[in-house]
């Protein structure tokens, strides 16, 4: 991208900034009352052992936890490719027409919503819904829509639903939570992401909304969608990536609700006989995604697997502040979405995403749970691609320059400014 259209970008950016900049700030604020300094330290510490330790150990992990998965009744499907999760997909909804889906990383990686183009998909979370109304980008893991004015929102909904509702977020809230219903209540298919896995057998998912219980309980058949490194040891471990995500992510000690699923629902009431499909689901499937995650495994970049997705390095990455989604892939903003998409897609689409914006200012590590260093495997990314001889045009010249007159600028003339003032 042409610096042009990136300063055309950023002055796009200036409303959206006003509004999201402060939310972002204000969840440092809330998390520092929360925790103490030392209080924060250590939980990184203990977080990154817990990441360190099932990372170094994840297929003996994976294959427990698959085996007590299966146990408790939850058919796990792997997927080596993002075209082998959507083709499993496909087998489990059959003829199917209506599916609603919660928020998952995992959906947007494998491209679920156009892959699945010709059925009724709707998304729960009363952000992404708004998204999907207004066929637009999640601005922010956990703000998708927050650019969207009340009054903006009330006209598309006259628009599409012809119903005209008050522009303010209760009227709103209240009409998605009356709308959704029906469709909930009408699903035979749920899709959720998960956030965390114990290897004991359980998958955890926490919300605010509701609609996660809702979207893994009333349809018959609920799928999951997830990649191995969300896997720990045991249930304490879990709980502890839990707590983190609420306070790096967004500030809060914990989320409302935490699901903690193992299996399908259950009863055995009638004189003692076990039967599957009580009030909750009937089948539960889990879809582990590998999709280049081996190969990230055993490279330079492993650390990559230690992300949790709470999303606070976005909160603090300065280059994000000024492009939001034009920083990083389609399934993950910010240098953590170029790097991956290095190994998921390829060297160029990292050039394209962004993988000579970063400023290495390193904010994004000393705020991440997990301590990755972000800004170090940028750097190693770009040694990559400049060996590929994809770098701006920018440097070229500079190098060129450094070489030739000894300074990036060129050719310097006595009592003139150079034409061009490069900034490493
Ligand atoms: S890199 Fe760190 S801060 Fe960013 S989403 Fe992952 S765990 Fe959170």
């Amino acid at each position: 991208m042409k610096n042009i259209e990136l300063s055309k970008e950023i002055e796009k950016n200036q409303e959206t900034q006003k509004v999201i900049l402060p939310i972002m700030y204000s969840y440092k604020d809330k998390r520092d009352k929360i925790l103490s300094e030392e209080e924060k330290e250590k939980f990184r510490d203990e977080l990154r052992v817990i990441k360190e330790k099932s990372i170094n150990n994840i297929f003996e992990l994976k294959r427990k936890t698959i085996k007590n998965l299966e146990n408790n009744g939850i058919k796990v499907i792997e997927s080596k490719t993002t075209k082998d999760a959507i083709n499993e997909i496909r087998k489990i909804i059959g003829n199917e027409k209506l599916i609603i889906k919660s928020k998952s990383n995992t959906a947007n990686e494998i491209g679920l919503n156009d892959a699945l183009k010709d059925k009724e998909l709707i998304e729960t979370d009363l952000g992404d819904f708004l998204v999907q109304i207004f066929e637009g980008k999640d601005l922010h893991p956990v703000l998708p829509a927050v650019n969207l004015t009340p009054e903006e929102i009330s006209t598309k909904i006259k628009e599409k639903f012809n119903i005209k509702i008050k522009a303010n977020p209760e009227e709103i809230a209240k009409f998605v939570r009356e709308h959704l219903r029906e469709k909930i209540f009408n699903a035979k298919i749920g899709i959720t992401g998960t956030n965390v896995i114990s290897s004991d057998g359980s998958v955890f998912i926490l919300e605010n909304e509701g609609n996660i219980s809702l979207t893994s309980r009333i349809p018959d058949k609920h799928i999951i969608l997830t990649s191995f490194e969300k896997i720990v040891e045991s249930k304490e471990e879990a709980l502890k990536i839990i707590k983190a995500l609420g306070v790096f992510g967004t500030g809060q000690d914990y989320p409302v609700y935490v699901n903690i699923i193992s299996g399908p629902s259950k009863t055995a009431d009638i004189q003692n006989q076990l039967i599957t499909g009580a009030q909750g689901a009937k089948e539960v499937y889990l879809i582990l995604l590998d999709n280049k995650r081996t190969e990230i495994l055993n490279s330079e970049f492993k650390e990559l697997l230690y992300c949790i997705n709470c999303g606070a390095c976005l909160n603090f990455c300065p280059v994000y502040h000024q492009i939001f989604t034009r920083y990083g892939a389609k399934y993950f903003s910010g240098a953590k979405g170029v790097i991956s998409s290095y190994f998921k897609e390829n060297s160029k689409e990292a050039y394209n995403n962004g993988a000579f914006f970063c400023t290495t200012c390193q904010q994004c590590k000393e705020n991440c749970p997990m301590k990755i260093d972000l800004s170090s495997m940028m750097r190693n990314l770009r040694k990559e691609l400049v060996n590929q001889n994809i770098e701006p045009d920018s440097i070229k010249e500079m190098m060129k320059n450094v070489k030739e007159f000894g300074n990036p600028f060129g050719k310097i003339e006595e009592g003139k400014t150079p034409d061009k003032l490069y900034c490493c």
